[in-house]
């Protein structure tokens, strides 16, 4: 099972002036508001519900904490919460992620994204849901070491970033990317890549920067696709809430998510409409543990 989380991506119209994915022809991510698909390989899109009936503009610690264990973390707090999680939703994270569950039963797991080394010299006081959840279920997490063996990428995917810092590292085509991620797919139970630059850029990117990302994402993306195993593995793309798909309105949007599923898990799909962030966790460890 490959998980692969996209911060701030919602479903927009496909309207040329405020959606980057309608400048260019998106192979993936071809999931409008008012168009799901088609997509390759036989995948489903469905929306996603982030807003999960609390007031406010769905955010990323409390949409993460929601879709990675399945509670309406939003909920439990009576409100959206930005940037990192706090104590409650670390707490949260710890006992009900379904990194968490699955590693109690015994199943393998990679979070296929590489740390720096500055990461574990000085532990940042603010941490990703994705870290805390990590941390909470007593995960390695991948170095620069494993990244050089091809073990893990970075967020960005291509090494561009960690090359700039100074790190001696190879640039990666989408391609090869593509090639570390589903190999890893293929050796754990569970693996699942953050990547959120999408949401980064929602923030602060002009509208050509916004497009240049999301194609070069939707490359790496068809290439992932294009490289499971679809028979044996299944994979899942989504995001916690919408932002770049909406590049005429400043900030995060209250668009649904898009949910594409490929492979086995697509049966847990047969007579449904919408989901909620709520719902991804539980299905991906249904999939898991009927394999
Ligand atoms: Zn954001």
């Amino acid at each position: 099972m490959l998980l692969i989380f996209i911060d701030g991506l919602g479903l927009g119209v496909s309207d040329y002036a405020c959606n980057p994915l309608a400048r260019f022809s998106p192979r993936v991510l071809n999931c409008f508001a008012d168009r799901l698909g088609p997509l390759p390989r036989n995948g489903a899109c469905l929306p996603i519900d982030a807003c999960l009936n609390v007031p406010g503009v769905p955010q990323s610690a409390t949409g993460q904490t929601t879709l990675f264990t399945g509670v309406n973390a939003a909920d439990l707090l009576g409100q959206h919460l930005a940037g990192f999680p706090n104590q409650e939703l670390k707490d949260l994270l710890r006992r009900e992620s379904l990194v968490s569950r699955l590693k109690k039963e015994s199943y393998s797991v990679n979070f296929a994204n590489t740390y720096t080394p500055g990461f574990f010299k000085e532990r940042p006081r603010w941490v990703s849901a994705t870290t805390a959840m990590c941390e909470g279920a007593g995960l390695r997490l991948n170095t620069l070491d494993d990244l050089l063996a091809r073990r893990s990428l970075y967020m960005d995917f291509t090494n561009r970033l960690l090359s700039r810092g100074g790190h001696q590292v190879p640039i990666w085509s989408a391609t090869e990317a593509a090639e570390v991620l589903v190999r890893q797919a293929t050796e754990y139970d569970l693996c699942f890549y953050e990547y959120f630059l999408s949401d980064l850029a929602g923030h602060r990117g002009t509208p050509a920067e916004n497009e240049k990302v999301l194609s070069e994402l939707d490359e790496f993306l068809f290439h992932v696709v294009s490289g499971m195993e679809l028979d044996k593995g299944s994979l899942v793309i989504t995001s916690d809430h919408g932002n770049i798909e909406d590049s005429c309105l400043p900030g995060h949007t209250m668009n649904d998510v898009p949910g594409l599923f490929w492979g086995p898990i697509r049966d847990q799909l047969d007579g449904m409409h919408r989901l909620d962030l709520t719902q991804v966790a539980p299905m991906i460890e249904t999939c898991i543990r009927e394999r």
